[in-house]
Order: C-alpha cells, then sequence, then structure tokens
C-alpha cells in the first residue's frame, strides 16, 4: 500500500515562530509559561513540558519569569494584565493574527457592527472580541441567517475558516445591511493546506488527517475530505491508527494540520505501511 503526503504539510510559519520563541525563552532558564497551549497540537505541548515550559489559564496564575502569548493571541485586557504584574512577555501572536485585531478594532471604531466568523470559544476569537466587544459571533449559515437587518456591518472572520463560507457569509451581510465593509482574515496558509487537501481527495479513497482534535485548521481538512465523500479518520499520532481504516486500500491519503510537526506525520507514514505490509 503507497502512502501518498499532501502537497503542503507541517508547521505554518505561524506556529515555527510560537514554537521558536518558547523554545527560546525556555533556554534562559527562567520559569516560562504559555497563556494556554502554545499551539493546538498535544505532541508539541509534551515537547514543551518537557523543557520546562507550563501552561497558564490567566497571567495571575504565574508570579515570576516570562508568559508567552500563544499563535492565536489575547484580548487587549489580557495584555494590560500580564503588564500590570511586570512580567516579562513574549508575544508569539501570528503576524497574520495581529492584522486581523487590527481590523476588527478598526471596523468597531468607525462604527460599524463587527461581524466575526468563527468559534466563538475559540481563543483566536475571544481574542479578536476584546477589540469589538460588541461583536456577533457566527459560525454557521443558520447563525448568520438569523442575523438582524443594520445600517453599517463590518465583517472579519477566524483565520482557519474556510474561504467558501466567508464569501457566503459577506454576500448574506451585503443583502442585510446598507453599508458593507469587509476585510478578508482567512489565513492564505490554510486555503493553501486546503486545496492540497482537495487535491489528495481525488487520488485515494482515504485519508488521514493528523493533527490537535481541538485544532480548527485540522478539523477543517477532514470536513474538507468528508465533503468529497472520502473516508477522512481524525488522529493525533500514529498509535490511533486502526487496521481497519486500510484494509483493501491500495493508497491512502496522509495530511496534517498547520501545528502537525512532520515528524509526527512520518511516524504515521511508517505505522501505516508496517500495518499494510
Ligand atoms: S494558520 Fe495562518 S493564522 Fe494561524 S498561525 Fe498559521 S499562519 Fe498564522
Amino acid at each position: 500500500m503507497e502512502v501518498l503526503l499532501a502537497r503542503e504539510n507541517g508547521f505554518c510559519f505561524g506556529v515555527k515562530k510560537a514554537v521558536e520563541l518558547t523554545e527560546a525563552a525556555a533556554e534562559t532558564g527562567k520559569p516560562v509559561y504559555n497563556l494556554g497551549q502554545v499551539v493546538h497540537n498535544p505532541k508539541i505541548s509534551e515537547r514543551l513540558a518537557a523543557r520546562g515550559v507550563t501552561v497558564i489559564k490567566d497571567p495571575a496564575e504565574a508570579k515570576e519569569g516570562v508568559i508567552v502569548i500563544r499563535a492565536h493571541g489575547v484580548p487587549p485586557e489580557t495584555r494590560a494584565k500580564i503588564e500590570a504584574q511586570g512580567l516579562e512577555c513574549v508575544d508569539a501572536t501570528c503576524s497574520l493574527v495581529l492584522r486581523a485585531q487590527r481590523f476588527t478594532k478598526q471596523l468597531a471604531d468607525e462604527g460599524y457592527t463587527v461581524i466575526i466568523l468563527g468559534t466563538p470559544e475559540h481563543p483566536e476569537v475571544v481574542g479578536l472580541r476584546g477589540f469589538a466587544p460588541n461583536a456577533i459571533v457566527v459560525e454557521t449559515k443558520d447563525e448568520w441567517e438569523k442575523l438582524p437587518r443594520m445600517k453599517k456591518a463590518g465583517v472579519v472572520s477566524q483565520s482557519t475558516q474556510p474561504p467558501w463560507a466567508f464569501k457566503d457569509l459577506v454576500a448574506h451581510v451585503a443583502e442585510i445591511a446598507q453599508e458593507t465593509k469587509v476585510f478578508n482574515t482567512v489565513c492564505p496558509v490554510t486555503v493553501k493546506r486546503q486545496h492540497a487537501a482537495s487535491e489528495l481527495a481525488e487520488q485515494v479513497r482515504t485519508i488521514i488527517v493528523v493533527g490537535g482534535k481541538n485544532s480548527a485548521n485540522t478539523r477543517e481538512l477532514v470536513n474538507l475530505a468528508k465533503m468529497q465523500g472520502r473516508n477522512a479518520y481524525h488522529i493525533e499520532h500514529a498509535d490511533e491508527l486502526r487496521p481497519e481504516w486500510l484494509a483493501g486500500e491500495t493508497r491512502v491519503g496522509l495530511i496534517g494540520g498547520c501545528s502537525t510537526p512532520m515528524d509526527t506525520l512520518i511516524e504515521v507514514k511508517e505505522r501505516a505501511e508496517a500495518i499494510a505490509a
């Protein structure tokens, strides 16, 4: 059995930067805290924990040392809290998320009702809402069809949302608002990864998607493969691979989310090949 790797795999630049900044902070020997999982991947969390990095939920849990803000960013009040505590802060917010935060604030300052396409409890969305406290978050067509008519609507997106959903939302908002302003903040790296998943789906019946169960961009790859009628299985590591998923297949596809390290993908590939041998 052949295991076909997608043409896009491994860390995106935002995840790479967040992991490297956390590791560099750990090298200093000071206590290092990640405010939430630095990226949504359990293997990376284990690797950082082994270097002494502690995950905390609130800056108040850190009494000394360095706090690293994760790739998803934080609301301004959280940043202010870190500063008020006098702790050293390393900002690993992805540059694309910072851009989305700036646009969200601009829309709110200009008097637009901000509409965010995203998952309300996702940390990136929680961060964005901090820049537009009255923002409305919608995730599904059912939800945005319930939006009231409005005068000025401003639309942004969580970086990992699918581009087709953003397009549909924008088209709907243009119908219900007198004035619409749009900032396309869908991450181009995740779009490329989604294209790679679609290409892979054209070549196989079964796709293994590797990444954190709480990783939004990984879950989107699973959805895409399913929408193309493929068998798609979401796993975090090689041990979860089940022989029955591979039975009767001459080749399967393999793709990872933007926070899945290449070595995890190689482990899954080798395990799949060993099962099929
Ligand atoms: S997926 Fe995109 S927005 Fe998110 S960390 Fe990676 S590059 Fe940045």
